[in-house]
């Protein structure tokens, strides 16, 4: 498979999966911009996309590259003379869907990234398939998007350039999966995610069925969990994904679902620790199970973890008790020892 080159990120061709993100005001407010930038860099996010709408978001994306080192993507849409600008900023990748660009202005796009050595994503939305293909294959969205795409990185190709990445994307999660699966085989880098996924919670399961079935075939290679929602929150997001599925290091976190048994604030005790846990960079399993007579036993794999036990906590590693605790300093015990791994 080819591997694509976005700063220091490679995509695609055995590189890890890196994540990413969008911010979500205008750039036009370069502080908030960066600030919200910073928050997504110190969540793990790897790449930055920024959308550029207007000739004086390129100038204030031009501000933002010069005080960030992250890798940045410039969203364009429809007007070529934006995504000239959004690379003579700066921006170490375009996306750009080269349905709605005329092909005289995608060859000077295509000029441009080369002669700045950066990559381009080409994104295929279902919403806004060309309709020469659909009319080619009597409104099969499926088999329009596939050959719309074949016939764009052909069109590259000859052009000598192969720093692509590719998506499509849908708010259909099975035609996500299933389109996704066949331009697979085109042997580009894919990019994933389900678009306009909904609010949090809806979002996250969404993505997580599509993004998960297809990391679990093999495909995918760089991710976006798109959420109606902070964007810091796509990035955990997609980094818990990444780390359950084994293909990223990181800290799983597992708790029980509390039964009867249970003698401790569960629900306020987990979250803590998640929320401690969660910033960490260690490769580790931490459990928080509701009481002892299952906890430890049930999670024996997890490096450390705390129990319930009569209203205190048994703090345990390996699935062996290693000591009682009372209610006071639990999560403050925890953190030492959690430090110490
Ligand atoms: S660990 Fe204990 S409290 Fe939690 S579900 Fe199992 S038996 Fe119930």
């Amino acid at each position: 498979m080819k591997q694509a080159t976005v700063k220091n990120i490679k995509i695609g061709g055995g590189a890890p999966i890196s994540i990413q993100s969008m911010t979500n005001l205008s750039v036009l407010d370069i502080d908030a911009t960066l600030e919200q930038i910073k928050a997504l860099e110190c969540a793990g996010c790897d790449i930055v996309r920024i959308a550029l709408p207007n000739s004086q978001s390129v100038d204030a994306f031009k501000v933002v590259r010069t005080k960030t080192d992250i890798p940045l993507v410039a969203d364009i849409h429809f007007d070529y003379r934006l995504a000239i600008g959004g690379i003579e900023a700066g921006a170490d990748k375009i996306r750009i869907n080269p349905g709605n660009i005329p092909q005289e202005h995608l060859d000077k796009v295509i000029h441009c990234a080369k002669a700045h050595n950066i990559a381009i994503r080409l994104g295929v939305n279902g919403g806004s398939v060309n309709k020469a293909y659909l009319d080619k294959f009597n409104g099969d969205k499926k088999l329009a998007l596939i050959e719309s795409l074949r016939d764009y990185t052909n069109y590259f190709a000859d052009r000598n350039f192969d720093n692509l990445v590719l998506s499509v994307k849908s708010s259909d999660i099975r035609q996500t999966v299933e389109l996704n699966r066949a331009i697979a085989t085109l042997g580009y880098p894919l990019h994933l995610g389900v678009t306009e996924a909904g609010l949090l919670r809806q979002g996250l399961v969404k993505n997580a069925i599509g993004i998960g079935s297809l990391l679990l075939d093999g495909i995918g290679d760089t991710i976006r969990v798109s959420l109606t929602s902070n964007p810091v929150d796509e990035v955990y997001a997609a980094k818990d994904i990444l780390v359950s599925l084994g293909l990223k290091s990181g800290v799983q976190f597992v708790s029980c679902p509390k039964c009867g048994r249970c003698s401790i604030d569960l629900e306020t005790i987990a979250t803590q620790v998640y929320d401690y846990v969660k910033t960490l960079n260690k490769n580790i399993k931490v459990a928080v199970m509701g009481c002892e007579v299952n906890g430890p036993g049930e999670c024996k794999d997890a490096d450390i973890g705390i129990a319930g036990a009569n209203g205190g906590y048994i703090l345990f590693k390996h699935g062996q008790v290693y000591k009682r605790i009372a209610g006071e300093n639990v999560l403050q015990q925890f953190i030492e020892e959690v430090n110490k791994l």
